[in-house]
């Protein structure tokens, strides 16, 4: 994973508790910080610290790591704004992630461990999405897609029936705009 990612999650480890909580869960996790935006670490890494976070804040793991995918959204946004900017709405977004964006992440990071993310509509106001990914991180995919549904001030519900964690091969994500 990207240092990037873990630089989002110490700005918002800091930002909700303070430099003291990163300083806490690092030492926890029994790493040493400093990372680097465009350096790789390994996977386990993150998921140590995010472990950490868990138990500091007493909370459970998947409404920590939503949360998270959710905070990293507004963080990459206004990163590398270039990705937000080319899709009008939420739906066309989604659907440009797979070839557009990944392809990006790709050439400026050499990161070869991205999901396969592939959008479709079914209906006014409804897509589902099937995403495969090694990392199975499908509960932090949800929690950007709640950050990307923020951006573009589209309300959502999001239903996950199919998942890699229930034993199927892949997740499928049914993302509704909900009008309210
Ligand atoms: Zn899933």
């Amino acid at each position: 994973m990207k240092g990037v990612v873990f630089n989002i999650l110490e700005d918002m480890v800091t930002e909700k508790g303070g430099l003291m909580m990163w300083q806490k869960v690092i030492d926890k996790a029994g790493f040493g910080g400093g990372y680097t935006a465009v350096s790789t670490y390994n996977d386990d890494e993150l998921f140590s610290i995010v472990g950490a976070v868990v138990e500091e804040l007493d909370l459970p793991a998947e409404s920590v790591i939503s949360a998270f995918g959710t905070y990293m959204f507004g963080q990459l946004a206004s990163r590398y704004p270039v990705f937000v900017d080319s899709c009008d709405d939420l739906f066309s977004f989604l659907e440009s992630i797979d070839s557009v964006i990944h392809l990006e992440v790709r050439k400026l990071m050499t990161e070869t461990n991205l999901p396969s993310i592939k959008c479709e509509r079914i209906g006014d106001g409804q897509l589902v999405m099937d995403y495969r990914s090694a990392r199975r991180l499908c509960v932090l995919a949800e929690g950007l897609i709640y950050g990307a549904a923020e951006h573009y001030n589209t309300p959502i519900k999001i239903e996950h029936p199919v998942c890699m964690h229930k034993g199927s091969d892949h997740c499928d994500m049914r993302v509704n705009i909900t009008h309210e």
